[in-house]
């Protein structure tokens, strides 16, 4: 039987707590102690029972529907250091933990596989330094870690959707129905940011679920005249049309052909300029992020955080650490290590405009 650790960490995420839940209850229920990280990385540098608790299933009641982390999330440089990574090691020893499931984004799951595969050589050096004892270097040998994709972005490799994307999504939907309202009444032109840096997945399902006239997104650049007479046109017709309204969607990460940012700014100025409308920028900022998770949020969340326990409790040394994913409909493991190599090679390729490559590296994933 393990002493399983759960933590959130990067992007807070609706749906995180429905993880959470689900993970301590799944390792309650299966016999193992569970155990809550609190404020991601940082906790497990600072250790002590200030950090790591154990929970009950009393604890975690009330947990399902609720937005943010209820167990706190924190970027963490110390982390990023050895030293950093050696007093977390000691800290979960300390504490009896010995397998550790990550829900976060991918530099939260870089850093845990870093942490996995540095394991061996850190808890030889405490057990040289005599800070843990022979018995404990017996116990502790290996470190089992799982990976549940936490991020409103949907911006992971290998999982048709992120923890917390569908809320996220759906705020946004909610936020630019209420603009409608209020857009129709004086007849105006709405330009939206909403998030994603490397990835325009929020920006293009809302674009479609709310029928916007155009929305901006990061792997799709065009160049200024291109995307500006191509809006205006769009925008024209449907006003033409009779449309009281429009909607333009910026993707935080939108940018030109020549890899420079469109901001807001640059939407509505064209808007003004070249078809007179009266225009508005609604920034949605971390309004996307709050509220409690969507149905379909707290049915992932739950069924990986069950997922991820029996993944722990399958674990060995010589299987490759598990990321939980969901793929056509069915929760499945992948290669944690891959997935996260995937990502950010498919967001290097954007940044650099190979989107040949992009699509290619997407496409990996899905016919693996
Ligand atoms: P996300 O998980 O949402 O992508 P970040 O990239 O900010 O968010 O990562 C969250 C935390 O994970 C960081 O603050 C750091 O503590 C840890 N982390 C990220 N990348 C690494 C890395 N390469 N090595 C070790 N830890 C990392």
């Amino acid at each position: 039987k393990r002493n399983i650790a759960v933590m959130t960490s990067g992007g807070d995420a609706p749906g995180m707590n429905a993880n959470v839940r689900a993970i301590i209850r799944a390792a309650i229920y299966k016999g193992c102690k569970a155990f809550a990280v609190y404020e991601g990385y940082s906790g497990l540098v600072k250790g002590g029972p200030k950090y790591i608790r154990e929970m009950s299933w009393h604890d975690v009641r009330g947990w399902l529907a609720e937005g943010g982390t209820n167990i706190g999330t924190a970027r963490c440089m110390e982390f990023k250091e050895r030293w950093g990574r050696l007093a977390a090691c000691k800290n979960m020893i300390d504490a009896g933990i010995d397998a550790l499931i990550v829900c976060g984004g991918d530099g939260s799951l870089t850093g845990a596989d870093l942490f996995r595969s540095e394991w061996p050589s850190l808890i030889s050096e405490l057990k040289e330094t005599k800070k843990i004892t022979t018995e404990q270097y017996d116990k502790y040998k290996h470190l089992n870690i799982c990976g549940t994709v936490g991020s409103i972005d949907n911006d992971m490799s290998s999982t048709d959707a992120t923890i917390g994307a569908y809320s996220s999504l759906a705020r946004i939907c909610q936020a630019i129905d209420y603009i409608d309202a209020t857009a129709n009444s004086h007849q105006r032109a709405f330009v939206i940011e909403v998030m994603g840096r490397h990835c325009g997945w929020l920006a293009l399902m809302a674009g479609m679920a709310t029928s916007a006239d155009y929305i901006f997104i990061p792997e799709l650049p065009s160049s200024k005249k291109d995307w500006q007479d191509h809006m205006c046109n769009i925008v024209s017709k449907h006003r033409e049309r009779g449309k009281r309204k429009t909607i333009v969607i910026v993707a935080e990460g939108a940018i030109g052909a020549d890899l420079t940012p469109i901001t807001c700014k640059d939407v509505l100025n064209v808007l003004v300029d070249r078809l007179h409308l009266d225009t508005r920028i609604t920034t949605l900022g971390h309004v996307q992020r709050g509220g409690t998770a969507v149905a379909y949020d707290r049915m992932l969340a739950t069924l990986q955080g069950v997922a991820a326990v029996d993944a722990i409790l399958e674990g060995s040394p010589d299987i490759p650490s598990p990321m939980i994913s969901i793929v056509e409909n069915k929760i499945v493991r992948k290669p944690l290590v891959e997935a996260v190599k995937l990502t950010k090679q498919v967001a290097e390729a954007i940044s650099k405009k190979d989107f040949q490559k992009a699509i290619s590296l997407r496409d990996t994933e899905f016919n693996e």
